[in-house]
């Protein structure tokens, strides 16, 4: 037997990202039909006269959600909504999902039948169909993987890559929310296991709350750049934090970015609960997860066709690769962006 030992990285030594870069550069797609592979937000398809586009998500108890404080209806709606996101960052529409559950003996009919409500709410709301899955026992816990397929025109779909310098970045809706949510769902959780007799009081958070059980993927807002006629030069969905999400645009568009701290979108809820966290709310904007709003950049010219869209924020702008990654403070510094995602390795 050779003494030589098998080298172990830990996956954490090279993080997320670092494993799937690891694991695209060891295939290349060899069918015509494969337009754009691993690397956005979802996987491009020749179809003819239009693009089919593929996603896949995977929720697992423990690490993305907590059965103790995430109805199972709220979770079902959650696992269509975040796979829906990744199709909308690819200025596509979502047609078909599957889905596949890993359960453990733990859960009834009663509680799968509560988690497809919420998925048939969801198909609702995004106009998709469940076509099909798989279902598997699991030796402990809840796994949910969603596939979505998607369909987009093929001289419309818009990519990470594409930002070019003096586009301006624009973010929808507001962020951090989930993440408020989240620190307010956990602690209440921490009150509950110590003394059961305590009901928490969580009104004050709804809103907060809600960004983390049910967030949305923000389809309306893809519809509303159609009606006005504007293509996005390059959009991602912001799941793992605004900070990360700027990197990859910043990544795969060989650009610089700048954004303004003053101009980030940040609910009353969401700001008042991370100084009660004694977290820096601009923190919270750059480096929550799970907010699933999209982040895009316009070309200058096609500003004033978005500029009314009511739930849209320019936030800065694309710059030079070599001026790099920055945020201009509100006190007018200009600091380097920092991002620290949401990992889960
Ligand atoms: P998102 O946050 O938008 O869901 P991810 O960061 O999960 O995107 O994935 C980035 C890219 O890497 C996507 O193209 C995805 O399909 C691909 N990817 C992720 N994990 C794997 C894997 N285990 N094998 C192959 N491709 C992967
Ligand atoms: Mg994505």
């Amino acid at each position: 037997m050779s003494e030589e030992k098998q080298k172990r990285t830990e996956i954490g030594e090279i993080g997320e990202f670092g494993l799937i870069d690891r694991i695209e550069s060891t295939f290349d797609a060899t069918n015509s039909s494969t337009l754009v592979g691993i690397g956005d937000d979802a996987a491009v398809i020749d179809g003819g006269d239009h693009v089919k586009l593929v996603s896949t998500d995977m929720l697992v108890e423990g690490v993305h959600f907590d059965l103790s404080y995430m109805p199972l209806e709220h979770l079902g709606y959650k696992s269509v909504a975040v796979n829906v996101s990744d199709i909308a960052a690819m200025n596509a529409k979502p047609k078909q999902i599957t889905i596949s559950l890993g359960l453990s003996n733990r859960f009834s009919v009663e509680a799968v039948e509560s988690f497809y409500k919420g998925v048939k709410y969801a198909c609702e709301d995004f106009g998709v169909d469940l076509v099909g899955g798989d279902t598997t026992s699991s030796p402990s816990g809840m796994i949910v993987s969603v596939t979505v397929i998607g369909e987009g025109e093929k001289d419309k779909v818009v990519y990470r890559k594409n930002a070019e310098e003096n586009d301006i970045i624009c973010v929808t809706g507001d962020l951090g929310g989930a993440l408020m949510g989240l620190q307010v769902l956990e602690r209440e959780k921490e009150v509950f296991k110590t003394n059961p007799d305590m009901q928490p009081d969580i009104s004050a958070y709804e809103y907060v709350v809600k960004r983390q059980l049910k967030p949305t993927a923000r389809m309306d807002v893809i519809y509303e750049l159609e009606d006005v006629g504007v293509v996005p030069t390059s959009m991602i969905d912001v799941s793992d934090g605004l900070a990360s999400e700027l990197f990859h645009i910043a990544k795969h568009s060989q650009v610089g970015v700048t954004i303004y701290e003053d101009k980030l979108p940040i609910d009353e809820v969401t700001y008042n609960t991370a100084i009660e966290f004694k977290l820096d709310p601009a923190t919270c904007v750059l480096n929550g997860g799970e907010d699933y709003e999209l982040l895009f950049t316009i070309s200058q010219s096609d500003f004033e066709k978005i500029k009314n869209l009511s739930d849209v924020t320019a936030i800065g702008y694309i710059d030079k690769k070599e001026n790099g990654h920055k945020m201009v403070t509100k006190g007018g510094n200009a600091v380097p962006l920092e991002a620290q995602g949401w990992k889960h390795f």
